[in-house]
């Protein structure tokens, strides 16, 4: 009873970590028991808490981003009676999350999962996808376009200070000095 399932989605630098630590933090004043997840590769800030870019901070439990990683989510949830989680950067997960967060909505748990839209070259995470269109809420932010101030959609990344190519890694762990917030016109992803 009262399971809910709400994906905060968005760019980076949208404001998405803020979000969520603020609505992790609001039902920890309404004393239920909570609780925050990321995954161990994002250690851009900290090992062992979620950090916004703004330094907004909130103690987390770290797991691999892997099947044991999501094993250990749905495991520590149940064993320790948690009644709010909160999945940071969750499109670094395998799939399987998406199966396992609506299992625990369905069991009851108010799942707030953050994660970003689009990759560097404008495709969909498949997490989020799939999270998005299971949610029972969705928060869509932007973020500031760097060239020209407009509402960003999308994450541009950045070597050297020119957009990378479409053969680059999609996961690259970074933050300012490798991505910036772009709107739709601005946007570039060379070779594409
Ligand atoms: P996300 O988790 O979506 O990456 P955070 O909550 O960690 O976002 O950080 C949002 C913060 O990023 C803003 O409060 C602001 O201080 C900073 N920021 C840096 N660049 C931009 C930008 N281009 N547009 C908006 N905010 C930005
Ligand atoms: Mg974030």
């Amino acid at each position: 009873p009262g399971g809910f399932l709400e994906v905060i989605t968005g760019p980076m630098f949208a404001g998405k970590t803020t979000e969520l630590i603020k609505r992790i933090e609001r039902q920890a004043f309404a004393k239920r028991r909570v609780a925050l997840f990321k995954p161990a590769i994002d250690t851009r800030y900290s090992a062992e808490e979620v950090v916004a870019h703004n330094g907004l901070r909130y103690d987390a439990f770290v797991v691999p981003t892997n099947g044991e990683g999501v094993r250990q989510i749905e495991e520590i949830t149940l064993r320790e009676g948690f009644e709010v989680i909160g999945v940071d950067e969750v499109q670094f997960f395998p799939i399987e999350i998406v199966d396992v967060l609506n299992r625990l909505a369905d069991k009851g748990v108010y799942v707030i999962a953050s994660g970003l839209n689009l990759d560097f070259k404008g495709d969909p995470f498949p997490v989020t996808k799939e999270l998005l269109v299971r949610a029972d809420n969705i928060i869509y932010l932007t973020a500031v376009c760097t060239v020209c101030g407009k509402p960003a959609t999308r994450s541009q990344r950045l070597i050297d200070g020119m957009p990378a190519p479409k053969n680059s890694p999609v996961i690259q762990v970074g933050g300012r000095e490798s991505y910036e917030a772009r709107c739709r016109e601005h946007h570039i992803v060379p070779g594409e």
